[in-house]
């Protein structure tokens, strides 16, 4: 019999991934494909969505009849169980049937998972949190999201928001969040929030620098601020510093809960790397005081651009009976 495989999808805001994954998490063939995420649901799915994976099993020459389940990533609040989102702020969906819809298309089993939890099974199976029972994942980019395993486990919640790490307060005054609450850590080490200490420097006639770089302020990015820094910019090492201590502040929280083994950072504001964990480990330092900070590695997370696909397989891994569980067998449809 053939190797068994899975379809990874990684469905973002303007685009969709997807690719097919063996056991081992090798990709066989992948394909992608940029969205209309204003579409009705129904159809993204069953037309954009479904041709991506078909044409992703086209390119790995892999037949249907091979592929045991598809997993899928997705922004937002997702009941894993019932295959529904039930709000996601980038799609502006509120209680949406995904799963259905794709399996219809498919004629295959669908998985779905808020995606930052499926990263951290990705990173868990394939990446920086091989070999760990627990694990705390934070990805930052235009928001942060981020995922829990203690035990071995993926932390789901009674809500489906557990590890939503992004939304731990760190400064209660602070600016506000797009969740509506003030002073997340997401309002504060987020690309956005990394671009917005841009303006508020050059407001004053500063990030000079950075704005060289970028062009104008209007097309500045976090990864212009990583690139001023590594060039040895002061306001832009100003800028991550500040941004990687108030990450601290939230892995010190998250520490303190419990006291995992490991710390990931990914996602493309994480490419900073050290100019944000350096920092980040100073403050966890200075506030850590149950556990010596040193034993807990804060470290990058492994699987970059692929984390969506590779934790999207993970989940289709997981939910097939090909790996070990990484997921509450109790939400197991
Ligand atoms: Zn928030």
């Amino acid at each position: 019999m053939a190797d068994p495989y899975v379809v990874g999808i990684d469905l973002g805001g303007s685009h969709v991934n997807a690719a097919v994954v063996d056991v081992t998490g090798n990709v066989a063939g992948q394909a992608e494909s940029p969205i209309d995420r204003t579409r009705p649901p129904r159809d993204l799915l069953r037309e954009d969505v479904a041709r991506v994976v078909l044409d992703a099993m086209t390119v790995a020459g892999v037949e249907r009849r091979a592929v045991r389940g598809v997993g899928m990533g997705l922004p937002g609040n997702i009941d894993r169980r019932r295959g529904v989102c039930r709000f996601s702020p980038n799609f502006r969906w509120h209680d949406v049937e995904v799963a259905r819809p794709l399996e219809e298309a498919l004629d295959l089993s669908v998985f779905l998972l808020n995606d930052v939890r499926s990263h951290t099974l990705g990173e868990m199976q394939f990446g920086a949190g091989r070999g760990v029972r627990s694990l705390a994942m934070l990805a930052l980019g235009t928001g942060i999201g981020g995922g829990l395993v203690v035990n071995g486990r993926l932390i789901e919640g009674a809500h489906s928001a557990g590890g939503e790490l992004g939304h731990i307060t760190v400064d209660p005054l602070g600016p506000r969040c797009g969740c509506g609450n003030r002073g997340c850590v997401e309002a504060l080490a987020s690309g956005p929030a990394i671009v917005r200490a841009v303006a508020e420097l050059a407001e004053v006639g500063g990030a000079t620098g950075i704005l060289a770089l970028a062009g104008s302020l209007e097309a500045v990015t976090p990864a212009h601020v990583t690139q001023a820094a590594r060039d040895g910019d002061v306001d832009a090492l100003s800028i991550l510093s500040e941004a990687g201590r108030w990450l601290g502040v939230a892995i010190a929280t998250v520490l303190t809960a419990i006291d995992p083994e490991r710390v990931l950072i990914g996602g493309g504001v994480g490419q900073a790397g050290e100019l944000l964990l350096v920092p980040a480990r100073r403050e966890v330092a200075r506030r850590c005081r149950m556990i010596r900070a040193s034993e807990t590695p804060i470290v990058a997370a492994q699987l970059g651009q692929e984390a969506g696909v590779l934790g999207a397989a993970a989940l289709a891994l997981e939910s097939v009976g090909l790996l070990p569980g990484l997921l509450d067998a109790s939400h197991t449809a």
